[in-house]
């Protein structure tokens, strides 16, 4: 049992610091949001994820999680302290490190003995010499401490699951004393360790969300050139994922990646690659194909629309993907304020995201409880999130519903020949568009 700070309670910080007090370490999730933390100590989760509340509130009640806006004093009382805080893209592309830094530096006034500093948070290579580097300057009584790299791949919308059994535990540690403690915390979760350097580590979380990426601009890819030639891009997926040198995950054709890490981790990549004076073609040519694919469905519409102007459009899916409410870089983002722009009155469903969306980009658009009420009267439906119950949608229903029965399909959601029988005029990725 050791005794764990978490800096950041947010998506990775709250799902981890559960997690880790779920296996029976005393931990502390702290933040400096003290909205977030005076909810979070009521019972109140800021975040959807599946499992997250109920695993949260036993801890709590079981004594083994605890929440607060005292940092200083939480980083006093443990032997390990996580760095969970966000690292956002900056204008020009690279992972802004002020809140890491920030943070390190109120490590350094609280060292008051050994401790394991262990960054969680996505950064680039060199950020944990860097935190090694600033704790020591702002540290007055220069206690030792170990700085490790133990970077996080849960996925939103099964982050628990991911984290009560992950594949993998990336371990970079500065010594074997730091390695083995950060080891024993993952036994519980994994066997799988690799253990690496602090810059093998931090790389190594770029190279898989960089990878998973990929795939998804190079399936994008392809159906571009199966909609050229009459192809049908789920077939290729079907008939290339089969293959277990490939696997059929991440292959699936649509309106591209968003979210909070592959556009941020893809744009941070090629800045290290950059700094480090390597031309990395592929990974700009998947940024720019993932920057196409929304503009290519816009089109799609557009093409099969007309002028937007004074047209009803609605907008099934505002959350980047489906179990989730976050929004971040989402495609819905992009496409709904030029929709509004061009004129074209919009009307948006999504089951949980539509708070967060309202902050974002207000009202631009309206918001409705279900999909049936988006649907009713538009010239047009967009879907944008592969939502369950966007899947479900009784078809004959939605077609009585609309205006003119288009759909444009970011997800790939309905089969062609039903789409046809029905008398849809639908227009999906990387498939012959019916008409
Ligand atoms: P988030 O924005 O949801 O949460 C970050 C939290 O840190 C916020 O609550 C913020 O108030 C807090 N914070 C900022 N500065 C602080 C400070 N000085 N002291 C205390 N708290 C502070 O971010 P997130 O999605 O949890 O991501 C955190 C990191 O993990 C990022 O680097 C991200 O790239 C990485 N990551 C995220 C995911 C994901 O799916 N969200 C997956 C893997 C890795």
């Amino acid at each position: 049992m050791k005794k764990i700070t978490v800096i950041g309670t947010g998506y990775v910080g709250l799902v981890s610091g559960t997690c880790f007090a779920d296996a029976g370490n005393d931990v502390t999730c702290c933040d400096i949001d003290q909205v977030k933390i005076n909810n979070l100590s009521q019972g109140i989760i800021p975040i959807y994820e599946p499992g997250l509340k109920e695993l949260v509130h036993k801890n709590v009640r079981s004594g083994t999680l605890h929440f607060s806006a005292n940092v200083p004093q939480a980083i006093l009382d443990a032997e390990v302290v996580y760095i969970a805080v966000g690292t956002p893209m900056n204008s020009t592309g690279e992972a802004d490190l002020t809140y890491v830094k920030q943070v390190a530096k109120t490590i350094a006034e609280n060292l008051n003995g050994y401790k394991v500093i262990v960054t969680k948070s996505t950064v680039p290579v060199g950020t944990g010499r860097l935190v090694e580097k600033v704790i020591r300057k702002y540290s007055k009584d220069q206690h030792p401490f170990d700085v490790v790299s133990n970077p996080e791949f849960l996925r939103e919308g099964s982050a628990i699951k991911d984290t009560l059994n992950m594949e993998r535990a990336v371990i970079g540690a500065t010594s074997e004393k730091a390695f083995q403690i950060i080891a024993e915390l993952h036994q519980p979760f994994t066997s799988n360790i690799v253990k690496a350097s602090l810059e093998t580590a931090e790389i190594i979380k770029y190279a898989a969300n960089a990878f998973l990426a990929t795939k998804i601009s190079f399936i994008n890819d392809i159906a571009n050139i199966c909609e050229r030639v009459g192809a049908d891009v789920t077939k290729v997926s079907a008939g290339v994922g089969l293959d277990s040198r490939i696997g059929n995950k991440f292959l699936q054709a649509g309106v591209g990646f968003g979210g909070s890490c592959f556009p941020k981790d893809t744009a941070a990549l090629l800045h290290i690659a950059e700094d480090c004076g390597y031309d990395f073609k592929l990974i700009k040519a998947v940024i720019e194909t993932n920057e196409k694919q929304r503009v290519h469905l816009v089109e799609k519409l557009v093409n099969s629309l007309g002028e937007l102007k004074g047209k009803t459009i609605s907008v099934l899916g505002l959350a980047f993907k489906p179990n989730t409410n976050d929004i971040r870089s989402s495609p819905a983002l992009d496409i709904i304020p030029y929709l509004a722009e061009q004129g074209a009155i919009v009307k948006a469903y999504d089951p949980i995201a539509i708070v967060e969306t309202k902050k974002q980009i207000g009202y631009q658009c309206s918001y409705t409880e279900n999909a049936y009420e988006a649907i009713k009267g538009s010239d047009a439906c967009m879907i944008l999130t592969d939502w369950q119950d966007v899947k479900n949608l009784d078809l004959a229903k939605v077609k009585q519903l609309m205006n003119q029965p288009l759909i444009v399909d970011g997800r790939n959601l309905f089969k062609l020949e039903r789409m046809q029988e029905l008398g849809f005029t639908y227009l999906s990725v990387g498939r012959p568009a019916i008409q």
